[in-house]
């Protein structure tokens, strides 16, 4: 294909074509443009790229703590400077608005910063005389090469939950970005070569499902970190422990956001536009219901609607509020799901298909939907859109809201808007969710604490980043001391008891 680029793998601190010879076309959704082309490992390439982190792995292990957080604050340094040139990356292969591209470099960045402080994290605690001159003490382990797999709709921010704590602790990495937008895992992977880090730590295998199940099986391969859909994430969860290992995979997600009567209807018609129809609703933390209580209903929709129709479509390197969709057959999917809604009885108020885009004509453009009087029983409410569609269900009670939250299968994130401090801790109290907004949002906790949902949303049980991202990255291991003297001599087959 003349005038397109190859998005090759990164394997011992270079790229790598691989042989497999195939390749699948990377896009611009605002211009429906091919712009490259992404290597697409088969079996062989997959192991090249595997044996590659395992060689690197024991000296990797054994760098100092002093030496890899050098190392770490290179990069963190370098991706500070240079987090435009990531972003322009990301828009043109995501569809994103570069704003928000740069937002979620930063959101990736303050793992990275988190885990220069691993010599800290990783400390053990250490008893003196635990038994008569016995000592104990306990530390933490690397776990050798680990696969992080990764989604379309954070091809920065998603890794980064997991790499930087991942290779601060010691371990190697194998990145499988999304075929979807692969160019920004290489330009990490460089950096990374530019920070100091040594071959063979950090390496990119570019693929699709022929890669992630190598992933999943290989032995050398001793922790996966998965993020995507639902059914894949339960696939990998499965897959990945039956060969052993240990799985963290993130899934879907279906996240509602109550507003309560008391609520400021002006600050929460804000939120819910911000959160329903930003990165174009692909995101994992989008608002995509909204259960509206009593009888402020038609006030806020009213307001969503003024303000939704306000909202600036196009081409993410223009001055746009809300970009294309990630693929034509995303952006048809999703309307479909408007289709849906409206033949099942939905009030469509403001309607996202007749949008009118500052942007090339074979985009993918669809714009913001808000759809009013959803039922749970409409697919457009039961399923992960993953587009810009809002819906309203109305209720009439508090409990009647918290039900509905509580019936989903999804447990990612939640937000209530109210200005009543008893409600609020009722409702972070009684939530079947695993991250919770207080006239918040979109509530993605900082790095140093932990990422993750309940429910259909995780499989597994350590959230990403925060301690939990250490503790995955880790294995403890328990010491016990005695220097020996002739007072510790004799013979005594008893279970060894403390004293
Ligand atoms: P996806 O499940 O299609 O793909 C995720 C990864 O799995 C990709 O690397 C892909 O190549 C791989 N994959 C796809 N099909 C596979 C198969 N059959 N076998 C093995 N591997 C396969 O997800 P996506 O469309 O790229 O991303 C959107 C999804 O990710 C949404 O469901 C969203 O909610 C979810 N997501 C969740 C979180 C979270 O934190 N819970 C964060 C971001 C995205």
């Amino acid at each position: 294909m003349s005038g397109t680029k190859t998005i090759n793998h990164w394997l011992d601190g270079k790229l790598f074509e691989g042989a497999s010879g195939l390749l699948a076309p990377v896009t611009n959704p605002a211009t429906g443009r091919v712009t490259g082309e992404v290597a697409l490992a088969d079996v062989a390439d997959s192991r090249a790229v595997i044996d590659a982190a395992a060689a690197a792995f024991p000296a990797w292990r054994d760098t100092s703590l002093a030496k890899r957080t050098q190392v770490l604050f290179a990069f963190r340094e370098l991706l500070n400077e240079r987090k435009h040139e990531l972003a322009e990356i990301i828009t043109a292969e995501h569809g994103k608005v570069l704003s928000d591209a740069l937002g979620e470099v930063t959101r990736g960045q303050e793992v990275v910063e988190f885990a220069c402080g691993i010599p800290h994290l990783l400390k053990g605690a250490f008893s003196e005389n635990a038994s008569t001159k016995v000592d104990v003490h306990s530390m933490r382990q690397p776990l050798g090469p680990i696969a992080i797999i990764s989604p379309f709709n954070f091809p920065a921010m998603v890794p980064m939950w997991f790499f930087p704590l991942a290779i601060a602790a010691g371990n190697t990495v194998v990145l499988k970005p999304s075929e979807k937008d692969p160019s920004a895992a290489i330009w990490m992977a460089e950096l990374w070569a530019e920070a100091g880090l040594p071959p063979g730590v950090f390496n990119v295998l570019q693929g699709d499902r022929t890669a992630v199940n190598e992933l999943l099986v290989n032995p050398s391969i001793k922790a996966v970190s998965f993020v995507g859909s639902t059914p894949i994430a339960q696939y990998v969860y499965a897959a990945g422990t039956a060969h052993g290992k240990r799985v963290q995979a993130l899934g879907g997600a279906k996240n509602h956001a109550i507003v309560l009567p008391d609520a400021d209807l002006d600050l929460a018609a804000d939120a819910m536009v911000n959160a329903g129809f930003g990165s174009a609703g692909e995101r994992c933390m989008a608002i995509s219901a909204l259960v509206a209580v009593g009888e402020i209903a038609d006030e806020l929709v009213a307001k969503i609607a003024e303000r939704t129709r306000t909202l600036k479509i196009g081409d993410g390197t223009r001055d746009s509020d809300m970009g294309p969709l990630v693929t034509k057959t995303h952006r048809d999917h999703v309307a479909s799901y408007i289709d849906a809604g409206e033949a099942a009885g939905a009030t469509l108020v403001v309607d996202g298909r007749e949008v009118q885009a500052d942007g090339a004509a074979d985009g993918f453009w669809l714009g913001p939907t808000l759809i009013d009087n959803v039922t749970p029983e409409m697919s457009v409410y039961t399923d992960e859109i993953f587009g810009p569609v809002l819906s309203v269900v109305r209720v009439e009670t508090y409990d009647e809201a918290l039900q509905l939250v509580n019936s989903s299968p999804f447990g990612n994130g939640t937000a209530i808007f109210t200005n009543d401090g008893g409600a609020a801790r009722r409702f972070q109290n009684e939530v079947e969710v695993g991250m919770v907004g207080i006239n918040v949002p979109i509530p993605v906790p900082m790095a140093y604490y932990s990422f993750g949902g309940w429910k259909n949303s995780l499989y597994g049980d350590t959230h990403a980043h925060g301690m939990e991202g250490v503790h995955f990255f880790t294995r403890a291991k328990a010491v016990t001391t005695r220097w020996l003297d002739p007072s510790h001599g004799g013979l005594n087959l008893g279970f060894p008891q403390n004293i």
